[in-house]
């Protein structure tokens, strides 16, 4: 009797886990398809846009909570710290005494590694590099599945729409339905691309230099993030 009591408390438990993991997926999933929403109607790629966000609120929070944190230290000494790209975000002057604290840690462990037999200096590859990887296989199948939605097709046309790379990376994920829209949605952006390309060419010959210069005057910036995936804001240096 005692054991069919147990068994049955067992159950619930189990039962009341799996009720409130797919109350969490659904909310997660909620959530997703807002920061989605709101992406895809700024400038730049939406995806370039949000692993990039979710990488400078991961960097910031590292530095404000877990320069003390023992896990984070040992994975940054399995690396030796950042790769020169995370190297270049994290390199702040609020960041200061951060980097100090864990960079001593860390030329003294690069110390020990030269003095062993082994020659590795490095255990492990930078682990913003790891997490950016998670970040961004999330939101692109996020949003491959998500653009299923008409609300979400209506907003993506809004915006610049996805970099090649990005592009090509959904694909991977995206039903038919999604991918189709895509092809539609971005084979007109880049016969436009073209167009103004040809337009930027005509106009730097020197029969027509005195034609003043329209939308074509950076397309040239434009071509080359949405091709290459280039993040570039208005007024950051070339
Ligand atoms: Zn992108
Ligand atoms: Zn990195």
């Amino acid at each position: 009797m005692l054991k069919r009591l147990r068994l049955g408390a067992a159950w619930r438990n189990i039962a009341s886990l799996v009720q409130w993991r797919l109350r969490k997926r659904r909310v997660d999933k909620h959530l997703l398809f807002y920061d989605l929403f709101s992406a895809v109607q700024q400038p730049g790629c939406p995806l370039c846009r949000l692993v990039a966000d979710a990488g400078a609120r991961r960097l910031a929070y590292l530095f404000h909570e877990e320069v003390n944190d023992p896990p984070t230290r040992l994975r940054l000494r399995a690396s030796l710290g950042f790769c020169p790209r995370h190297a270049r975000q994290s390199a702040h002057p609020g960041n200061a005494l951060g980097l100090a604290i864990i960079y001593k840690d860390l030329a003294e462990r690069a110390l020990e590694r030269l003095q062993s037999r082994d020659r590795s200096l490095f255990q492990q590859g930078c682990p913003e590099c790891e997490e950016e990887q998670r970040d961004e296989e999330r939101f692109t199948q996020a949003l491959a599945i998500s653009l299923l939605e008409p609300e979400l097709q209506s907003a993506y046309l809004k915006g610049d729409g996805l970099c090649m790379p990005h592009l090509q990376l959904v694909g991977r994920w995206a039903p038919p339905e999604s991918w189709r829209f895509l092809q539609r949605a971005e084979q007109e952006r880049l016969h436009r691309l073209a167009e103004e390309l040809g337009e930027f060419i005509r106009k730097n010959d020197y029969r027509f230099k005195d034609e003043p210069m329209g939308s074509e005057r950076n397309v040239w910036l434009r071509a080359l993030c949405k091709l290459s995936g280039l993040q570039h804001k208005e007024g950051d240096a070339l």
